[in-house]
């Protein structure tokens, strides 16, 4: 699905003053492209991934997955627009610490009382290097493979499009290279369009397509 967002701005009223995080952002991603968000701390890059995700809403402006907004939709119906659309990666792992990697990658058909189908979820862990670490608990795993076990999670419910913010925040450089790899590998693979947020200039210097945030306005893209 190609992504339109137009006109979008949020303020957050919860502190002592307002914070106009995003600013009257438009941007237009196509189906399977692969961008960077870049930008300083507090610039606003995490706000606009949660819009784009669904999990904020906004003050004003559109979302548009091909001609869907998911601004107008009801809470219910967002809900389900996510989970079957939409993969996120956060900076933390937020693994459940009981279960062991299959079950948390499991995790999101199980919550929708789907069929699983073993053959393609191992091929996913395959993609994802972790065939060899399915039926460990997160505690016996690495970083780099916490966060692998994060993505098959988060594309376990095969999405269009995976949201990664910070994703390699949490790790070492090799297992950020590692990671990175692999965003690329299975978004070509399965055709999933890839948003990764990144502060780190080298990581963002690998994508085609770079777009900047400065206190919640979008600048060029860099090509
Ligand atoms: P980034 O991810 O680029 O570091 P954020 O999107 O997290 O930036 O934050 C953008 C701005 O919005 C910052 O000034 C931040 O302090 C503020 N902000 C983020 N989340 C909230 C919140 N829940 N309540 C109030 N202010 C927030
Ligand atoms: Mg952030």
């Amino acid at each position: 699905m190609d992504i339109t967002v137009n006109g979008l701005s949020k303020t957050y009223t919860g502190g002592a003053a307002p914070v106009m995080a995003i600013k009257n952002c438009s941007l237009k991603i196509k189906s399977g492209e692969q961008i960077a968000v870049t930008g300083a701390s507090g610039s606003g890059k995490s706000t606009l991934l949660h819009l784009i995700a669904g999990l904020e809403r906004a003050d004003s402006g559109s979302i548009k997955y091909d001609n869907t907004d998911i601004t107008e939709m009801s809470q219910n119906k967002l809900d389900d627009f996510r989970l079957k659309n939409i993969g996120i990666v956060f900076q933390s792992f937020n693994l459940l610490p009981e279960f062991t990697a299959y079950e948390n990658i499991i995790l999101p058909l199980m919550l929708q009382s789907k069929k699983i189908d073993k053959t393609r979820i191992d091929k996913l862990a395959e993609y994802l290097d972790l065939d060899s670490r399915c039926e460990h608990l997160p505690s016996k795993l690495s970083g780099g493979q916490q966060q692998r076990v994060a993505i098959a999670r988060a594309l376990a419910n095969e999405p269009t499009v995976l949201l990664c913010d910070e994703p390699t925040g949490n790790l070492d450089k090799k297992s950020s290279k590692a990671v990175i790899d692999l965003l690329f590998n299975i978004s070509n693979k399965l055709n999933v369009t890839l948003i990764v947020v990144t502060h780190d200039e080298s990581i963002a210097k690998r994508f085609d397509r770079i777009i900047t945030i400065s206190d919640g306005v979008l600048g060029g893209d860099i090509q």
